[in-house]
């Protein structure tokens, strides 16, 4: 497990800063969701934490660590994102232990992080399945299972449940906090739905135009917003 230390974070695109010194400290075991309209840059910096973007400016620590030179694969963090492709032609298992493969893991370690996975999430029934055959919400499974694998010291979610209807949403937001509370990784759950942000999150990040607007615990932001942007933006339905 680790904790994430952001400060001063900078990012540019071109000429275009989007990014403009952000400053966010997770604690150990916190579940911290991100949000802001579309374009405020969620993204962009849950990618810089993930390794997938250069940084322009400012540091990331993950475990006390500094990361900035470092590559994705070696941050023990493990990502899920909205458009999980999920490999056609692969059973569910091996689109579990893939990674781990390619990690040059041993046959029968994969399969005992494969079916701890699968353990977890349900999916014992399915591991000789294929993607066709499984539903939404067990498609989603397999994607977080291929992020469980790696036993990750730090989750980081992009708006994973936006392609799912309505009510898988609820039940798959429940999933996610279950196995946070069961595995208590750090996670960084970027959403633009504020009702997602007040029911799953220990601490909301509100995000804009590239800044922090505030950071607080759900009822915190609720009660007390600090500025018209948050009040509107926590307040209003989605
Ligand atoms: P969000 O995830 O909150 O919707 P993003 O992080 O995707 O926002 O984008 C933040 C800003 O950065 C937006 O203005 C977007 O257009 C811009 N941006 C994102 N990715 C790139 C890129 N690869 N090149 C240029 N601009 C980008
Ligand atoms: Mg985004």
């Amino acid at each position: 497990m680790a904790d994430v230390s952001i400060h001063a974070l900078r990012k540019a695109y071109g000429a275009l800063e989007v990014i403009h010194g952000v400053d966010v400290e997770i604690p150990d075991g916190e579940f911290v969701v991100l949000v802001g309209p579309s374009g405020c840059g969620k993204s962009t910096l849950l990618r810089m934490i993930a390794g997938l973007e250069g940084i322009n400016g400012g540091t990331i620590s993950i475990g006390g660590q500094v990361v900035n030179n470092l590559p994705p694969a070696e941050r023990n963090i493990a990502m899920v994102f909205q458009n999980y492709a999920l490999y056609p032609h692969k059973t569910v298992a091996a689109n579990m232990g893939f990674a781990l493969k390619m990690q040059k893991m041993d046959k029968p370690r994969i399969e005992e992080e494969v079916n701890r996975a699968a353990d977890i999430l349900g999916l014992k029934p399915y591991l000789g399945r294929y993607p066709r055959e499984l539903s939404g919400g067990q498609r989603q499974r397999v994607a977080m299972g291929r992020a469980i694998v790696r036993n990750p010291k730090v989750f980081l979610f992009d708006e994973p449940l936006s392609n799912l209807d309505a009510k898988l949403r609820v039940q798959m937001r429940a999933e996610i906090r279950e196995l946070h509370q069961r595995l208590s990784t750090t996670t960084v759950y970027v959403t633009h739905d504020q009702i997602e942000a007040m029911t799953m999150a220990d601490r909301i990040v509100v995000m804009r135009d590239g800044h922090i607007s505030q950071i607080g615990a759900p009822l915190e932001l609720y009660d007390r917003p600090a500025n018209a942007f948050v009040a509107g933006f926590i307040g209003s339905p989605s």
